[in-house]
């Protein structure tokens, strides 16, 4: 009877607060603070006082706090582009690889493969540790959506982003003239602090997230450059094959357009390097 409330007390808790290695405590601080904090603030402290000074700014606050929510929602439960697993495919080259004739030559006919999801993975895949899963045109995990970012949700995160990066300025803004009106406060000046330092760091990664989508490649092919062959030139410097100029790099981004064939890729590749 006590082991069988031992494990329900532990699936409880690793549902709340995530496994080991996949904690959701970022996501659970982050927005506890502000649905328990920052937004009861904003309409019972900040919202009284500058409501008639300010109106139409505290109107389009509420539609980028809503835009912010929808891209949230959306980044974190949709999924990332997650590939299908146990495919024909990965055996057939499993049951191939004994015939390959360049083992000797050092070439390895199973680094494609992942004996995990147990299928041969894309260009630009990934397997992902935090969700155990390859992931299509993989980006980063990240704790704060407490999902990957791929090739599904990676416009959504951006989205998630921006408006996340604009509410911490108008927050800010709101904050600032709250001093002006009110004189000092505690927990005023707590808030925007905290709006402060979300500010930064998301407009940090707004940007970077944005030079990523107009160079079209991803922060895993970005840092790992080196162990990704078809990111090197015969001298072994960067090239991105995938670069299409700024214009239907960003289209490509948001599924406006396709991406280019891994076969046309091939071929700008064997053409311009
Ligand atoms: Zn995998």
């Amino acid at each position: 009877m006590r082991s069988k409330n031992l494990h329900a007390n532990f699936k409880w808790s690793s549902w709340l607060f995530g496994r080991p290695g996949k904690s959701k405590v970022p996501v659970i601080f982050f927005y506890g603070n502000l649905l328990l904090w920052g937004y009861p603030t904003y309409f019972f402290k900040i919202l009284p006082v500058l409501y008639n000074a300010f109106w139409e700014w505290h109107i389009i606050f509420a539609l980028s706090n809503v835009l912010m929510w929808i891209f949230f929602l959306k980044a974190s439960l949709m999924d990332p582009g997650f590939l299908p697993q146990d495919t024909e495919e990965y055996h057939y080259a499993v049951r191939q690889a004994i015939n390959f004739n360049d083992w000797k030559n050092g070439k390895n006919p199973l680094g494609r493969l992942c004996h995990t999801c147990h299928l041969v993975k894309p260009l630009r895949s990934k397997h992902c540790c935090m969700t155990n899963r390859c992931v299509s045109y993989f980006d980063h995990y990240c704790p704060y959506i407490y999902n990957d970012v791929g090739q599904r949700n990676r416009a959504y995160f951006l989205g998630f982003l921006l408006t996340m990066c604009i509410n911490c300025l108008f927050g800010i803004y709101l904050c600032w003239n709250w001093f002006q009106v009110e004189g000092q406060s505690l927990l005023i000046g707590l808030g925007c602090l905290f709006l402060i330092i979300i500010g930064f760091v998301s407009a940090v990664m707004t940007g970077m997230c944005l030079y990523m989508a107009a160079m079209n490649i991803t922060t895993n092919e970005r840092v790992n450059a080196k162990r990704y062959f078809y990111l090197m030139d015969k001298t072994g410097k960067f090239y991105n094959p995938f670069d299409r100029g700024l214009r239907l790099n960003l289209l490509e981004f948001v599924h406006l357009i396709p991406p280019l064939s891994f076969d046309k890729i091939r071929r700008r590749q064997i053409s311009e390097i």
